[in-house]
């Protein structure tokens, strides 16, 4: 993966020409950042690197990094990036979005993708709301956040709990980070990327724009005192006790990655297969 001629790249070398249209002062600044910037200290050819999104703010990010890149369909990101990996094993494969992609369309796709374990990092850039389509609650809002027009009343339902779900679902690497944080976040994503399966990071990076208070993260977010568990009993502990603004590698473990069979046979041989 590393390599010593790509050292010599700077992370702004991984920026493509294209400027970012997000709001001024939205998370995702940061978490642009934080990628060009793992991605330069692993040295990682550009042309070895793939990042694939859904669609949203956050899901944009491919159209901003100079690596491949692939800006998908609502939710499907996991599944687009897992056919990626499983046709060239040989790319670091990244996949990109938002809450309200990742959790809700995509939820089912985050569930399985957990347990089935391919080598990728999935960044989830999570900002408790829809941004794109103008401020709707997702599946990571607050129950009574009553700012949105669609749900005035708040939505009275408990929101997702991301790394929760990660670890029931089987993920063996989870963490949280902060996109106002750019080297604990660009820290998590070295370590992201390099472990060998699925990696999940929820990122809370605020949307300053329909979500305003998140500008308070700042001084609310800190990193966890204890070193990563790879015990699940007390990685649920940690998960469920913190109070969500915890930052750090909650839970890693090594476990055997899925790499499926591929089939380099053409159109008709595959269809014979199929007549059998
Ligand atoms: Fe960022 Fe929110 Fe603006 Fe989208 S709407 S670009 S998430 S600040
Ligand atoms: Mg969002």
């Amino acid at each position: 993966m590393n390599n010593p001629e790509q050292r010599k790249l700077k992370a702004r070398a991984y920026k493509s020409e294209i400027k970012p249209v997000w709001c001024p002062g939205c998370g995702h600044f940061g978490v642009l950042s934080a990628v060009t910037k793992a991605l330069a200290y692993l040295g990682l050819r550009k042309e070895k690197v793939a990042l694939v999104s859904g669609i949203g703010c956050s899901s944009r990010l491919p159209a901003y990094i100079d690596v491949y890149g692939f800006h998908g369909v609502h939710g499907r990101a996991l599944p687009i990036a897992s056919g990626l990996k499983a046709a060239r094993p040989d790319l670091t494969v990244i996949a990109a979005g938002g809450d309200g992609d990742g959790f809700s369309i995509g939820g089912n796709h985050f569930l399985h993708a957990c347990r089935r374990n391919m080598d990728m990092t999935y960044i989830v850039m999570d900002n408790q709301v829809y941004g794109m389509t103008k401020g709707q609650a997702s599946p990571t809002t607050d129950p009574d956040w009553v700012k949105s027009k669609l749900t005035p009343h708040g939505t009275g339902i408990p929101q997702f709990n991301p790394p929760a779900i990660a670890l029931a679902s089987g993920a063996g690497f989870i963490a949280r980070g902060f996109s106002g944080d750019p080297i604990g976040l660009t820290r998590l994503l070295v370590e992201a990327i390099t472990y060998p399966g699925f990696a999940f990071i929820q990122v809370l990076s605020p949307c300053t724009t329909f979500r305003p208070e998140q500008k308070a993260w700042k001084h609310q977010v800190h990193s966890q005192v204890l070193e990563t568990t790879d015990d699940p009993l007390d990685a649920a502990r940690r998960i469920h006790g913190n109070d969500g603004v915890t930052t750090g590698l909650l839970y890693r473990i090594e476990k055997p990655v899925m790499q499926p069979r591929t089939t380099t046979g053409t159109v008709a041989e595959l269809r014979s297969e199929f007549l059998v």
